[in-house]
């Protein structure tokens, strides 16, 4: 591939709505996806993602806007033309037919010789980790391995794009954190451009090269998974990608001098006894702790601030047992962190 085709997105929304009578699914969604690139779409239920996802296929059309596959527009383009595939979350294996013939389907339609067939179909099942497989039922297979089959048969005809829709949906959450892995590195071994649509952030953040976050039919923000964790532009952003404390009006006034809201992530915020010196450039507020909620790895702790509202601050358990943790309900602190971390949002 020249370089020049590089630069070329391989996915462009140019202010693209899908409506549904009243419900605006899709609303104004401007977006490129580089090539090569693994992209994720991430949102609550409801919000847009897989619209999004069928609008890229040709399965839906928009009612405005425009949508280009590497700089072409394919807005009028059947699905069967565009050089797109896409894995279910429900797998959608044939149950008759062996692995590799499941695998082999897309190719033995379009009249690839046997031979070819079977190279590339085993070739396939090499990149998944399952060419022992070959002979088997889909029954006969887990839902890891089964999940693995489907990705080989979206791959096996080397689409430009592969769109995936809550792949790992199914799965358990160890199987579905090795998944992850595993994807991410397939992906970077084919090349293939993967559009990626979970509910899930800690999927999102983990493979994704960078991420969309969707509410309601709309792009809040798009960036790498450390600067829309770092950096959410919006209250929605901050309280959907991991967990955020949003500090409004008195605090936010007492703390910045000015009143407007502020994000501040729960692990950033240090615990320390009351009246401790701070250093230049880290606040500190007292309070005390409302509730305190034991996750084994970690604890939680609620703490009320004086002159209102309440702070989640994130701890790891290193030297405390759980009982220790408990006896910290109802106790006085200060809370601390440096000033860098704090994020002043886009004002809705
Ligand atoms: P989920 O994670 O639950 O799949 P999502 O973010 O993928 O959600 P979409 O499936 O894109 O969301 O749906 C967005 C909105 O559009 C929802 O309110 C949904 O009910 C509506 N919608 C989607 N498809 C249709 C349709 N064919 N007819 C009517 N409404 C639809």
């Amino acid at each position: 591939m020249d370089k020049s085709s590089n630069l070329i997105p391989a996915v462009r929304f140019e202010n693209v709505s899908r409506h549904f009578g009243e419900v605006k699914a899709v609303d104004d969604v401007s977006l490129e996806i580089h090539d090569g690139e693994f992209f994720s779409m991430l949102g609550p239920s409801g919000s847009g993602k897989t619209t999004c996802l069928r609008l890229i296929a040709g399965f839906e059309q928009p009612n405005l806007g425009s949508i280009f596959l590497h700089g072409a527009r394919v807005n009028e383009l059947p699905p069967y033309a565009r050089d797109v595939n896409t894995v279910f979350q429900d797998y959608a294996l044939f149950p008759h037919m062996s692995v590799e013939e499941n695998v082999g389907y897309g190719l033995m339609v379009k009249k690839v010789a046997k031979a070819e067939r079977t190279r590339r179909v085993q070739e396939t099942l090499e990149l998944v980790r399952l060419p022992q497989m070959a002979k088997r039922k889909p029954s006969q297979l887990s839902g890891g391995q089964r999940q693995r089959i489907a990705l080989a048969r979206a791959l096996v005809n080397r689409p430009r794009v592969l769109l995936l829709d809550e792949p790992l949906g199914a799965l358990d959450l160890k199987l579905r954190q090795e998944m992850q892995i595993e994807l991410k590195e397939i992906q970077k071994q084919v090349g293939i451009t993967f559009v990626f649509v979970t509910h899930d952030q800690e999927e999102a953040l983990t493979m994704s090269d960078r991420i969309a976050v969707f509410n309601a039919g709309r792009v809040e923000q798009i960036g790498a998974p450390a600067e829309i964790y770092e950096h959410p532009q919006t209250a929605f952003v901050a309280g959907f990608v991991g967990t955020s404390n949003l500090v409004h009006s008195q605090v936010a006034q007492k703390l910045t001098g000015s009143n407007e809201t502020f994000s501040i992530r729960p692990e950033k915020i240090r615990m320390v006894e009351p009246g401790t010196q701070v250093q230049n450039g880290w606040t500190a507020l007292d309070g005390a702790v409302r509730e305190v909620v034991y996750l084994g790895m970690l604890t939680r702790y609620i703490v009320a601030i004086e002159g209102g509202g309440e702070l989640t601050v994130v701890r790891q358990n290193l030297d405390e047992t759980s009982m220790d943790v408990l006896r910290a309900r109802g106790k006085r602190v200060q809370l601390t962190w440096q000033r860098t971390f704090d994020r002043v949002l886009d004002q809705a």
